[in-house]
């Protein structure tokens, strides 16, 4: 069904282009997300055929496994960082080509350091996954899509119901582990970026991501 979806990609990672698969090695595969809730959304999938079909919650309980998915996912992000700022930074191409065009003086041999893109990106898991095999989001924090539809596409990514990898190995008594109790999904919208709240007026919150969006990028 399509919540096996996943699963050819860890099969054989070999047989998709590079805008798909981002590398794959004998233990995991990266992906582009195909319905992307930000402007820059990957899934990390570990190949180990015991792990694949378990809750992340309890394939995590492994520390040896946890401390892999976790090293893979610093890898991970330290490529998607690079990816943005590839598109955002103001060291890219398309920046020097605008300030050229202003007339402004060529930049340095040695540019400043600039943004510590990696913290732009979150990295976690669903507490409650629709996809069967098991598997990472590393995506940047703008939650800015055209995919991005509907109500719980917007909470499933900015409320407790996600959980970042960080967190792992997560407590016992961790409140997460009864996500539909604690009605995640359901909750009013809270701007990720500057905590105001928009009840459930989803299109007014879209207006809104969008405008911090321009912002986040810029900045
Ligand atoms: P979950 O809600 O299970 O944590 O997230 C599953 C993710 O997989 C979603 O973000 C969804 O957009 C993505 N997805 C679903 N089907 C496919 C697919 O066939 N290919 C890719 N690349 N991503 C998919
Ligand atoms: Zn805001």
């Amino acid at each position: 069904g399509v919540r096996d979806g996943l699963g050819a990609y860890i099969a054989k990672p070999e047989t998709y282009a590079p805008d798909v698969v981002v590398y794959h090695n004998d233990d995991f595969v990266a992906i582009h997300d195909m319905f992307p809730k930000s402007s820059l959304h990957l899934l990390l999938l570990p190949r180990d055929q015991t792990k694949t079909r378990m809750h992340p919650f309890d394939a995590f309980e492994d520390a040896a496994f946890l401390a892999k998915v976790k090293a893979e996912t610093q890898t991970l992000r330290k490529l998607a960082a690079g990816e943005l700022r590839r598109k955002y930074g103001k060291d890219s191409a398309q920046e020097q080509a605008r300030q050229a065009a202003l007339g402004a003086d060529p930049p340095p041999d040695k540019l400043p350091q600039g943004r510590d893109w990696e913290q732009e990106i979150v990295v976690g898991v669903h507490a409650v996954p629709s996809m069967n095999h098991l598997h990472v989001h590393v995506l940047s924090v703008d939650r800015y899509s055209g995919r991005l539809k509907h109500r719980k596409h917007y909470n499933s990514f900015s409320t407790p119901f996600f959980v970042p990898i960080e967190d792992f190995p997560l407590a016992e008594d961790d409140v997460r582990r009864n996500p539909t109790k604690e009605g995640y999904l359901k909750r009013d919208f809270t701007c990720w970026r500057c905590g105001r709240g928009f009840g459930d007026r989803f299109a007014e919150l879209k207006q809104h991501l969008e405008q911090e969006f321009k912002e986040w990028k810029k900045l």
